[in-house]
């Protein structure tokens, strides 16, 4: 057995969850391996983004200007045919003011190239990632403190590795959280299961909203129609546990039926065939039930992704709270690799600030499956929840763009500071290297250009540094992000 290599931490799953806390953690120095059992390009479901994701975590991984260049569908919103509204309608994530200009947009993404982006930036990092290893178990010290796996490489091998950490970002299907002490727990609400395949010519909707989500409610239960370019939709059907027979046995069969029972979504595949070779070539079917577990962390090793909880995907949150946790998870790391907060504060603000963003989904949802309402009450109740001073549909679109949480406020104002920062300096005379002091006397010119350009939320807040002022802790005597939005630091304001 292998016991020699030793890491800071070891990530299980090659994911979006796993791929964002291990660069995240790598950033700051520290060794990383990070195992995947499958070899990438791998086929997976989740594939309309949030502009959390997209403008948020995506900046701090460094990955825009690739998923720029991979071409994703642009998503500006969605478009649902849900609830008591007889006509479809539209949100636009530009409408919030946590998301303006450049920012109010996400991707519809091809997960196979999606995680494949996420993985390489992993690795360019100076993550070790090993493909095809297969994690079997967690190694535990006498006192039951995590301190490491035990895992099957592609020729059979058993290896054991040590690490002070272990992250369990391997999904939704795996009982590795089980060793945490975790317990999964169902919600007796969201019982769902979900029939899907992909489609080749489906019509799209009108300029602007034609690389929206379109959701659409049917007898059974609502479909997804998700534009993934110009030729691919990704559809799926998404029924209640007493329609779940319709599926067993013939699922070509129930694909058909189900369209049929949806005149609007029949009539934007009617000119469309369904994919039957390659890796959409097959219709699949995921139970969605929706759960979380009873703990998030034990000593030695925290859950992420999946792997710590899901809820419904009608909204589209399960990248943003993959991602979302990655970033919480690595910033409870790093806090701890470096001795500045001890392992139980850190992982608590960890802890409780995931189930915050993954409470406000679990309830809004609940009341938006009440179809006897109009969407404006929807917006009403999302504004409820997120308990802000904004408008009913703006807090509807924070919401469910992933914004809503304190932290991207903060974001949001460093990003004003920004942006006053660069109009002061717009007029100014740049030295021949373009780095004239900004009015806050350290900010160079052509970074802050390029980065405005970008509208990099928390890069804004890494390089505001100070300047982006305190973020507030999200509870009382709570921890705040540092300033580079990789750690965490005592609470300045409570
Ligand atoms: P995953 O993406 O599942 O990655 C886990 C990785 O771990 C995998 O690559 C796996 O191979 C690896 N792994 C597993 N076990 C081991 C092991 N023992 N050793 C090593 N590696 C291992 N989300 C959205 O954002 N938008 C959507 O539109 C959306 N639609 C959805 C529709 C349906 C029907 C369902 C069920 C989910 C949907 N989701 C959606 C949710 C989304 O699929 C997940 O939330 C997301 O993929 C979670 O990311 P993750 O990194 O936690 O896990």
């Amino acid at each position: 057995m292998d016991v020699s290599a030793q890491y800071d931490v070891i990530v299980v799953g090659g994911g979006p969850a796993g791929s964002t806390v291990s660069t995240l953690v790598r950033k700051r120095g520290h060794r990383v391996l990070q195992l995947e059992k499958e070899t990438f390009p791998r086929y997976q479901i989740g594939e309309s983004l949030l502009p959390s994701t997209v403008h948020g975590i995506a900046h701090l991984l460094g990955v825009s200007d690739e998923l720029k260049k991979a071409a994703f569908t642009i998503k500006h919103g969605g478009t649902f045919k849900w609830g008591a509204n007889p006509e479809p309608w539209t949100f636009d994530f530009a409408v919030s003011r946590r998301m303006p200009g450049a920012t109010g947009y996400a991707y519809q993404v091809e997960r196979m190239k999606f995680d494949q982006i996420l993985l390489d930036n992993a690795r360019r990092h100076g993550v070790e990632v090993r493909e095809n290893s297969d994690v079997l178990d967690v190694l535990k010290a006498e006192d039951g403190r995590v301190r490491g796996v035990r895992y099957r490489d592609s020729e059979g091998r058993e290896h054991e590795v040590g690490s002070r950490f272990v992250v369990d970002a391997s999904g939704n299907t795996g009982g590795l959280y089980k060793k945490s002490g975790a317990k999964r727990e169902y919600s007796p609400f969201f019982r769902n299961l979900a029939l899907f395949g992909y489609f080749n010519g489906g019509k799209r909707l009108p300029k602007p909203n034609s690389g929206n989500i379109f959701t659409c409610t049917f007898e059974h239960g609502w479909f997804w129609y998700i534009p993934l370019s110009p030729e691919l939709t990704s559809v799926g059907a998404v029924v209640n546990r007493d329609s779940a027979s319709l599926v067993q046995g013939d699922p070509e069969k129930a694909m058909e039926s189900f369209i049929a029972a949806c005149p609007l979504i029949a009539e934007k595949l009617s000119e469309a065939t369904r994919v039957t070779e390659g890796p959409y070539g097959e219709l699949r079917v995921r139970k969605d039930w929706s759960y979380s577990n009873t703990k998030f962390w034990a000593p030695g090793m925290a859950l992420v992704g999946d792997a710590a909880c899901f809820v419904d995907p009608v909204f589209s949150s399960g990248v943003h709270l993959a991602t979302y946790s990655g970033l919480l998870a690595a910033r409870s790391l790093n806090s701890c690799l470096d001795g500045s907060v001890d392992e139980t504060s850190a992982f608590e603000e960890f802890e409780a600030r995931y189930r915050l963003e993954y409470g406000r989904f679990y309830e809004f949802l609940v009341g938006f499956y009440d179809m006897h309402h109009s969407e404006d009450s929807y917006f009403w109740q999302a504004r409820k929840i997120s308990n802000t001073a904004d408008s009913d549909l703006q807090s509807f679109v924070e919401l469910i763009g992933g914004v809503s949480s304190d932290e991207f406020a903060d974001t949001a104002r460093a990003r004003q500071r920004f942006s006053e920062a660069s109009d002061e300096m717009a007029g100014m005379t740049h030295t021949a290297a373009g780095d004239a002091d900004g009015p806050h006397g350290a900010v160079p010119g052509k970074v802050v250009g390029r980065l405005m350009e970008q509208s990099a939320a928390l890069q804004a807040r890494a390089l505001l540094g100070d300047e982006a002022g305190a973020e507030r802790p999200v509870r009382q005597g709570g921890l705040a992000a540092s300033t580079d939005g990789l750690g965490w630091v005592p609470g300045a304001r409570s």
